[in-house]
């Protein structure tokens, strides 16, 4: 069995980005990230804070704006059209999930397509349905990138995505469908009204696990040889650690490695890609507006 760890991955993108980054500062550009945060959602104020860390690393200038949750929809939406104005802002990322009252879709579409470093506003989404240049969402970019990277081709295998998500599920499904090497997949969506999800996992050579639950794929689902993709991170309570709690992937690890032919370790791949898609997302826009 494989381990399809992402730290080469990564490695590989932030180096061909320090040179991107490098040339556009030779002309004066300087790439520029904008987070908003509204409210104080523990983990949202992690991930931003290691989208920051990850933009000042390469040279990125990055901006996090932390609002209150009583903020209002049309503050919010007037900041974002403040940033998607502002020539200095190349990439405008809105921390998902807003506070219970807020939009979310309303403010995404307050956001310039050419910035939409997240990939989530509609003239991006459907760019991506229509295989055509746009930003791609982060997590299933991420996921192309693995597969390209281990040499994994997906083209005429049967695929299985779990999960129809907006984030990963469906532009997860759409890249797998694409034509080239990295798509042309007959795949199946599955999803919370699938019945019998097991034999709709064995019949997939790749399956791609974005559900949110714990160690839900069994191994035993898993076809012989299949590469599974585990997008999932999930806190589960474990005493014996310092923490208190481990995070672990929608797929069992233990079952499955006996299984799989290759699988991604959770944590350390997934998540790695989508932040450093992020930081991709954002010099590609910096290079196209500039
Ligand atoms: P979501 O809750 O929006 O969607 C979950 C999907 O799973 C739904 O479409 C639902 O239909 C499906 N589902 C739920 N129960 C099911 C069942 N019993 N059988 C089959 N399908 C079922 O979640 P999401 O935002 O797509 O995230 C999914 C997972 O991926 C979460 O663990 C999340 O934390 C993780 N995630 C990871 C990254 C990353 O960078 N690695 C990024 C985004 C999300």
């Amino acid at each position: 069995m494989q381990l399809l760890a992402g730290k080469p991955v990564v490695d590989a993108l932030r180096a061909g980005l320090l040179s991107r980054i490098q040339a556009l500062k030779e002309r004066g550009i300087t790439p520029c990230l904008t987070v908003t945060l509204v409210g104080d959602d523990p983990s949202s104020h992690i991930y931003v804070n290691a989208k920051d860390k990850d933009a000042k690393e390469l040279g990125i200038e990055s901006h996090t704006y932390r609002f209150p949750a009583t903020m209002s929809q049309a503050d919010l939406e007037a900041h974002v059209r403040k940033l998607s104005s502002d020539p200095k802002v190349h990439g405008i990322l809105v921390q998902s999930p807003l506070p219970k009252g807020l939009d979310e879709s309303r403010v995404v579409d307050c956001i310039d397509p050419t910035k939409d470093v997240d990939g989530f506003h509609p003239q991006n989404v459907g760019l991506l349905c229509l295989d055509r240049p746009g930003h791609r969402s982060c997590t299933p970019w991420g996921v192309i990138q693995v597969l390209k990277h281990y040499g994994i081709t997906t083209a005429g295998k049967r695929a299985v995505v779990i999960g129809r998500s907006d984030i990963v599920g469906r532009p997860m499904a759409n890249l797998l469908i694409h034509k080239g090497a990295l798509g042309d997949a007959t795949l199946t969506v599955a999803h919370s009204r699938t019945a019998d999800l097991a034999s709709v996992v064995r019949e997939a050579d790749i399956v791609v696990a974005a559900i949110g639950k714990p160690e839900f794929v069994k191994g035993s689902w898993l076809k012989p040889g299949a590469v599974v993709i585990d997008v999932g991170i999930n806190r589960v309570e474990d005493a014996s650690l310092p923490k208190g709690y481990k995070v672990v992937g929608d797929v069992e690890f233990s079952s499955a490695q006996d299984v799989a032919s290759a699988i991604t370790p959770v944590p350390g791949c997934v998540g790695l890609m989508t932040r450093a898609i992020l930081m991709s997302n954002t010099v590609d826009a910096a290079e196209r507006l500039s």
